[in-house]
């Protein structure tokens, strides 16, 4: 994951014409540039996704357009609304609802695949025969929304007209799809060595927690100057405090997501046919065999993400700019 990690950044520090990178540069552009406007009303932000998923599947366009007529989408940001984003499920209806506060931003319209990909979800496990049967491991639940997010990405010209939005839309989103990998190694090995060392000094812990983030380290941000913020970074991230040993599974699913996306491009029907056939299964098998419903191997070797990582290289030079 680092070298691609480290040539993203690279890309990044040139774009931005500076000569060291600091870790708040990762989220800037170029001076001027100005913010991608996907769509305006909350309206037009269901049109354009039922639009997408359709061009996937017909099905998938189907459940959104029938979530709207049942007034299961509130989309829209307005005063007094609670913060956040999720698809709920309805077992009566077997149709989910989908929350979240849509302001514009392309931002949005990633929330809105993502919870639009567990809606599907949500449709294809209904039919089961026991609620209980639809509670599926959160790593293929994420392997849902995280594949439509990716799969979606060559139907974006619905919410981005001009090359150039396209363009900045996919590289910001494999950006955030890639850089996220490293954080979660640092995070899943550090709770690791906290349950190991139960009796542990302040000290002790800040030195391994510096050890393990310079070990998953990008080798082009600066981060001098950081180190009493960098010791406590580790204090952000709510699983620690929260779900213990909960944090892997977002490698895991993205690692099934790219898979997954892997698969649409070589063959779109057999991918989509696989998607539908695992989530229809919902919590009735084990993960792996899940895994297995959907073509993917439930394998996470250094040579299978070399596979993987290779090929979001390929796409990255096909669609955005040049990875070398
Ligand atoms: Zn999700």
């Amino acid at each position: 994951m680092l070298p691609l990690v480290n040539i993203i950044y690279q890309k990044k520090k040139e774009k931005l014409g500076l000569d060291t990178l600091r870790p708040w540069d990762i989220d800037a552009e170029p001076e001027g540039i100005k913010p991608l406007i996907p769509f305006k009303t909350s309206e037009e932000l269901i049109e354009k996704s039922i639009a997408c998923f359709s061009k996937l599947r017909p099905f998938f366009g189907e459940c959104l357009k029938k979530m709207q007529e049942l007034k299961h989408l509130d989309l829209e940001s307005r005063k007094g609304k609670a913060p956040g984003g999720y698809n709920c499920p309805l077992a009566e209806s077997g149709a989910p609802f989908i929350f979240m506060n849509a302001a514009g931003q392309m931002h949005d319209v990633t929330t809105m695949l993502h919870e639009g990909g567990h809606a599907v979800h949500s449709f294809l496990a209904h039919p089961l025969e026991l609620n209980g049967f639809k509670e599926y491991p959160m790593e293929i639940a994420e392997v849902a929304s995280m594949a439509m997010e990716l799969m979606s990405m060559d139907e974006w010209e619905t919410f981005f007209t001009d090359a150039t939005d396209l363009q900045r839309a996919k590289e910001h989103q494999l950006e955030r799809v890639i850089t996220i990998f490293p954080w979660i190694a640092i995070i899943d090995k550090f709770q690791h060595w906290i349950y190991e060392h139960p009796v542990h000094t302040h000290e002790e812990r800040t030195a391994t927690w510096n050890e393990i983030l310079k070990e998953f380290q990008d080798n082009v941000i600066d981060y001098s100057g950081l180190e009493t913020y960098r010791s406590n970074n580790w204090q952000r991230q709510l699983h620690l405090f929260e779900v213990p040993f909960y944090y892997i599974e977002y490698g895991i699913a993205q690692l099934g997501a790219i898979g997954m996306w892997m698969q649409y491009k070589e063959n779109k029907e057999q991918a989509m046919d696989n998607y539908c056939k695992a989530l229809a299964l919902g919590g009735t098998r084990t993960l792996p065999q899940l895994f297995e419903a959907a073509g993917l191997k439930f394998d996470f070797s250094p040579d299978k993400i070399k596979v993987l990582m290779e090929f979001v290289k390929r796409k990255w030079n096909a669609d955005c700019f040049d990875l070398k």
